[in-house]
């Protein structure tokens, strides 16, 4: 028998209108390239995405077509989230710290037809459009006064296309199924790949998210973490359908002095960002002396959190929630948490479950498998091949066949190691691809650089595998000194004793002065292991 409920589909224009309806006065402020302050409202912005969708269709934009944006976190960005997507046009955000040829490689992939562009990324863009093979044209996202002097071929300034155009404008009736955004992963192997989600993904997965970690009209929300990956977490879509004030650092994302500012003065009590982000604020608390009052609650993600910057955000009275996803997972797949009787244990112990990835939202399901397919124990210890399932995650990768995406028995390989504990909370361990095997046991490099991490004289610890002639491979500590330290390297390897497995213990440690990072700030061990081909043990 069926239910007799409505059945309105779910779409990213849904939440506009509701928004729009609901919670129109809502702020967002931006720091953008021409003012250090913007303030707008949604009921504005959605305005403004409008006349944007009214502008694209002059443009000559087709249902389905690839719009794609290389833009900071800002109020236009937010408009063209939803202007693009809600018109029925795909909005494919380009990471701008990607390499010339990645660009090229995925603006050709998605056939992209228009490319808004923020002012500062305009000479990436001018160094490769003679390679870009469906791009009609480029538009500019600043007013004219600001219009940069570009060799860029049928330039447009945003503000002049948008502004005479209408505010209303004929939303279509989407298929909910239907494509909303596309994002690339970062491809540490092989030619990057795009995750194509869809209206109904994202809105799923904007509830689930709003139901975790509660938003809500009385929250102010700093999103750190790039609108140019995974649609900042998907959290502008929560934020919008929650009323949550939003707060945009636009190119002041990695300024500790900014952050600390708009944190203040915005008062801003809820932010999300990866970890490198918080030991930049951090770092400036430290040195200047500020505190940052209102911002109680930080989700981090993305990459390990070290304990040091957790204890460190304690003392700054900031509770940071570890979550774990990814690109595929639109990204969100756990959020941690401690249990009510947790919090009674002693603070050590308590860090140890707050640095785990947490536990799974509901909409995704998780396991884990050894080698050969068979399910692992949820015992803590027993690690093996994270796989999920679930409304947002990727089934196939855009262009890419069903059957070429390797998805055992319909479950996403995360291409992560993990442990899960009997209370349902996973620790990432490594990555696949990162796994050292030492004498046929697997050392988890995560857990090597986090206790190296919590020496002071350490700014960045990474650890990679290296061939060893009775073991097969043992880790190798790379380390970046903070400046002015001298740290011995006996004595940072005699630190991790007690902290780690003895015989996780790297036989070695060198200093070097910059660890190799990816397009998303993570560390890419394959350059580092490239960078450490000729070391022998
Ligand atoms: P990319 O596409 O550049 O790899 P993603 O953001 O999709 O970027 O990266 C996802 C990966 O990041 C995960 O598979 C995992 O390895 C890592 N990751 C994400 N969150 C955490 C976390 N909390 N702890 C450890 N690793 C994490």
């Amino acid at each position: 028998m069926l239910g007799e409920m409505m059945g309105d589909s779910l779409t990213i224009t849904s939440i506009m209108k509701f928004a729009n309806r609901v919670f129109a006065d809502t702020q967002i402020v931006s720091v953008t390239g021409e003012n250090p302050r913007h303030r707008t409202t949604f009921g504005k912005a959605f305005a403004r995405a409008g006349k944007l969708a009214n502008a694209l269709a002059k443009l000559g934009c087709a249902q389905g077509d690839r719009i794609a944006t290389l833009a900071w976190n800002d109020y236009r960005h937010f408009e063209l989230y939803y202007g693009i997507s809600c018109a029925g046009f795909v909005c494919h955000t380009i990471n701008p710290r990607l390499f010339a040829e990645q660009i090229i490689y995925i603006a050709n992939h998605a056939e992209d037809q228009w490319l808004f562009v923020d002012p500062d990324f305009v000479p990436i863009v001018e160094q490769v459009q003679d390679q870009l093979t469906h791009v009609r044209g480029y538009i500019l996202l600043c007013d004219e006064a600001n219009m940069p002097q570009t060799s860029l071929v049928n330039a447009m300034c945003y503000e002049a296309i948008i502004a005479d155009e209408p505010t209303e404008y004929d939303w279509p009736e989407l298929d909910e199924n239907s494509a909303s955004s596309l994002c690339y992963t970062s491809g540490t192997t092989g030619n990057p790949k795009g995750v194509l989600y869809s209206h109904r993904s994202t809105v799923l997965h904007s509830m689930a998210a709003n139901a975790t970690v509660a938003l809500s009209p009385d929250e102010v929300l700093l999103p750190v973490v790039p609108m140019f990956h995974v649609n900042a977490w998907g959290m502008v879509y929560s934020a919008a359908a929650t009323g949550t004030k939003l707060v945009f650092p636009g190119p002041k994302m990695g300024d500790g002095e900014t952050l600390s500012a708009l944190i203040n003065e915005e008062k801003v009590s809820f932010a999300l960002g990866v970890p490198t982000v918080w030991l930049a604020l951090v770092d400036y608390l430290d040195q200047s002396g500020s505190t940052v009052e209102s911002l109680c609650k930080v989700l981090v993600g993305g990459a390990a959190c070290p304990l040091s910057l957790m204890k460190a955000m304690d003392r700054y009275n900031v509770w940071m929630h570890v979550v774990w996803g990814m690109t595929e997972m639109s990204p969100l797949g756990t959020y941690n948490d401690l249990l009510p009787w947790m919090h009674e244990l002693p603070e050590e112990e308590q860090y140890q479950y707050r640095l785990k990835a947490g536990r799974l939202i509901y909409g995704v399901e998780m396991r884990i498998v050894d080698e050969t397919g068979n399910e692992l124990a949820w015992d803590g210890k027993t690690s093996g091949r994270l796989l999920v399932r679930g409304p947002w995650v990727c089934k196939s990768y855009y262009k890419v066949k069903e059957s070429d995406a390797h998805l055992p028995d319909g479950w996403f390989d995360t291409g992560d190691v993990a442990t899960i504990d009997r209370y349902g909370y996973m620790q990432i361990t490594d990555r696949t691809k990162d796994v050292i095997k030492s004498g046929g046991e697997w050392i988890s490099s995560i857990d090597v650089e986090n206790a190296a991490m919590g020496h002071p004289d350490v700014a960045e610890a990474a650890v990679i595998g290296v061939p060893h002639p009775k073991w097969t491979e043992r880790p190798l500590l790379v380390v970046v000194k903070r400046p002015g330290s001298a740290p011995d390297k006996k004595d940072l390897l005699n630190f991790l004793i007690g902290k780690i497995a003895k015989w996780w213990i790297p036989e070695d440690c060198v200093f070097v002065e910059e660890i190799p990072h990816t397009a998303t700030g993570k560390v890419s061990k394959k350059d580092l292991r490239e960078q450490f081909s000729d070391y022998r043990y």
